[in-house]
């Protein structure tokens, strides 16, 4: 469960909570994200975000796995959803997964090139998956490394697109979102996520 996965606070300073620090320290942004490797599916959060494309129909990926580990109930329910254009966002269930719901995002088709067409479509899908959450009371969530695979945009701003737009995000809107996962499946995306995150969410 979320109990096995540490905020990117209790990872980074370890001593702190067998001291007990963490009662008096904490609060600040590094208490309410992760970072974790692996595969999506398996997390046990209110909602995990699908990478998805615009006909919501199930793809490769990512999109393929949480549709397999979903079960085909998804699908049924996607296909209801006459599909979704880049940067917004669209909500289901999660049936089969351990997640309650899932979030589908399309993020841009950007083949290497980032312009502010991609970086806006990008940061879209945050805040659009951000606000879903919101809106449906749900408060703790894992993000995938959006258009970073079959989509082609480039692993380093979108890391940044990722880490400032959930910082943003959380800053202004402090007490609905306990907890968002940063979930990277590659090693070259763990290491450039690893790298911000002591920059972008330093109280650590
Ligand atoms: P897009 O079409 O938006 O580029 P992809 O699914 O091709 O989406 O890739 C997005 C990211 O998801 C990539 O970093 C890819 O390695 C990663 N990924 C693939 N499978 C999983 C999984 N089961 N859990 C988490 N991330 C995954």
């Amino acid at each position: 469960s979320l109990d096995k996965i540490p905020s990117w606070r209790e990872e980074n300073r370890p001593n702190d909570i067998e001291e007990g620090k963490e009662l008096t320290g904490g609060g600040g942004l590094s208490d309410k994200v992760s970072l974790y490797k692996g595969d999506i599916t398996v997390l046990e959060v209110d909602v995990i975000v699908n990478a998805a494309n615009s006909s919501l129909l199930g793809g490769g990926g990512v999109d393929g796995c949480i549709h397999k580990a979903a079960g085909s109930c998804l699908y049924d329910e996607c296909h209801s959803l006459n599909g979704c254009e880049t940067g917004k966002a669209k909500i289901t269930c999660g049936y089969d997964l351990p997640a309650k719901y899932v979030i589908h995002t399309v993020g841009p088709v950007a083949r290497g090139h980032v312009g502010s067409t991609e970086t806006n479509d990008l940061t879209s899908c945050y805040q659009n998956s951000l606000r879903l959450m919101e809106e449906h009371d749900l408060s703790t969530v894992a993000f995938p490394c959006i258009s970073t695979g079959i989509y082609g945009f480039p692993n380093e701003p979108a890391a940044d697109i990722a880490l400032n737009t959930v910082k943003s995000w959380i800053e202004q809107n402090p007490d609905k979102i306990t907890r968002v996962i940063f979930c990277v499946f590659l090693e070259t995306d763990f290491a450039i996520y690893k790298k911000n995150m002591s920059v972008i969410f330093p109280d650590n």
